[in-house]
């Protein structure tokens, strides 16, 4: 038995992801705002300071994780899109239903597994 991919299920399991997603990205920003105010600091402090390079490197990592925090927002917005027009889940590709279980895993996919392959 299985549900027909606009369920209420997937709009339910789509806010989900949203809501992680989004708070990712705020924990991501505050992380990274930090960071910035702790390397402003230190160079402040002692320009030739390594922690600085170290401090950095870490705030390009967050970064990069928040702004793909960011993307994903997107991505999860666009399939939320999808399932109120009703045409969330199905592959682009074959235009077959995504198994569910792929959806599970991956609730913005676009295409079926063997289509992504
Ligand atoms: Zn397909």
């Amino acid at each position: 038995m299985s549900d027909p991919p606009s369920s209420a299920e997937n709009g339910a399991l789509l806010a989900r992801a949203r809501a992680a997603a989004l708070a990712r990205r705020d924990e991501l920003a505050s992380a990274a705002a930090q960071l910035r105010r702790d390397r402003g600091a230190e160079t402040a402090d002692d320009e030739h300071d390594p922690e600085g390079v170290t401090l950095s490197m870490e705030w390009e990592r967050i970064e990069g994780l928040r702004l793909a925090a960011e993307r994903d927002v997107v991505e999860i917005d666009d399939a939320l899109t999808r399932w109120r027009a009703g045409t969330y889940g199905r592959c682009e590709g074959c235009g077959r239903d995504i198994r569910a279980g792929r959806l599970e895993v991956l609730p913005t996919a676009r295409r079926c597994i063997a289509c992504a392959a």
